[in-house]
């Protein structure tokens, strides 16, 4: 029996899972359909990869519903099984869960322009989140993750919308480029506040970039908002291989950073576009043991084995931070390990994020 979500965090970090978009393609579903979709069509398929993340220690699985909001459904004609595949989603996602793992309603932008930059309305784009929020809540989750959001006034929708109908634990994260801003320019100064003040739980970053640029994202969040944080890079940035784009971060090299996110607060942890069973099996290694107090070094007699040099009763994170970094790795130090990836792993398209293959529109 899992405690609350909210205690949990207290207690420890929190591996989330890792892409289910590059999972799917993986396994042979073409991108040009609604991975959402496989909630009803193809169950069997998407619990698969929820249980492979689950035996891999992910704390964490996110439901596979990343697109299904009315806008993209109905660019598949789905529209009006909008509420039964975010609620089969739900459903799949707490069976594969099977009480060792949170189940977390994923929700994605809807891939239209919000009001001041589009025609729909912040009222409307409520309302679209908020249908899709009820269904996954009606199929029964631990909480919501809102994800790969380059739009202030979207996300804020999303959370609104979500705090109107659940008083569910909300992780918000927005998608930056390799400088930390959103693609309009939104520092990080200026998003994770407005997060905290919407409503979100944990503040955080996904997809886009990889693990290097993400730190230094996370540490300009955690410079800005008191909020426990989240850290989901993709697997690097794509490269085009033989005309496949493919993502070349090694597994050992992604558990590297997520022992350094949680340096800087970070308390959620996992993957995006990209990463495997294999990697979130590295960062739940590298991670394990390592309780948020300790990390802080408030509590030098629980110390893991890395840190049981750190200056007892320190109490700063400079007392610590040398001894639970992992070793620093040059950036390309998995140069060896890419032609197996290339091999194993699968390709994706560059603008599909881990929950759906519909890429953005804007
Ligand atoms: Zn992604």
């Amino acid at each position: 029996m899992l405690k609350p979500f909210i205690e949990a965090l207290d207690d420890r970090v929190l591996v989330c899972d890792g892409a289910m978009g590059t999972m799917l393609y993986a396994k042979g579903v073409f991108i040009n359909k609604s991975f959402d979709a496989l909630n009803i069509a193809q169950p069997d398929l998407v619990a698969e990869v929820h249980q492979e993340y689950v035996r891999a220690g992910a704390d964490i699985i996110e439901t596979n519903t990343f697109g299904a909001n009315r806008i993209k459904l109905g660019t598949f004609g789905l529209a009006d099984k909008l509420h039964a595949i975010n609620e089969q989603g739900a459903r799949i996602a707490r069976h594969a869960a099977d009480g060792r793992a949170y189940v977390a309603g994923a929700i994605g932008p809807l891939g239209i322009r919000i009001e001041p930059w589009g025609k729909t309305g912040v009222d409307e784009a409520r309302e679209y989140f908020r249908e899709q929020a009820q269904a996954l809540l009606d199929g029964g989750v631990d909480l919501f993750v809102l994800e790969t959001f380059r739009d202030l006034n979207e996300i804020g929708a999303a959370i609104d919308a979500v705090r109107g109908i659940s008083d569910l634990p909300i992780i918000a994260q927005m998608t930056t480029e390799e400088d930390g801003n959103t693609l309009d320019g939104t520092p990080p100064e200026r998003f994770a506040p407005e997060l905290e003040k919407r409503g979100a739980t944990i503040v955080g970053v996904n997809c886009a970039v990889g693990p290097a640029p993400m730190l230094d994202t996370i540490e300009r969040i955690a410079a800005v908002t008191p909020l426990k944080l989240s850290a989901q890079p993709n697997a690097g940035k794509p490269r085009d291989v033989e005309g496949r784009n493919i993502y070349l971060c090694s597994p050992e090299y992604m558990a590297s950073y997520a022992r350094r996110f949680i340096l800087h607060n970070v308390r959620v942890v996992g993957g995006c576009c990209g990463t495997t069973p294999d990697h979130i099996r590295q960062i739940k290694t590298a991670v394990r043991g390592l309780a948020p107090a300790v990390v802080r070094g408030s509590s030098p007699a629980e110390a893991p084995q890395e840190s049981r040099g750190a200056k007892a009763g320190g109490g700063s994170r400079a007392a610590v931070t040398p001894t639970i970094t992992a070793a620093p790795l040059a950036r390309d130090q998995s140069r060896g390990w890419r032609m197996r990836w290339h091999t194993a792993t699968s390709s994706s398209p560059s603008s599909c994020c881990r929950r759906g293959a519909t890429a953005p529109t804007r």
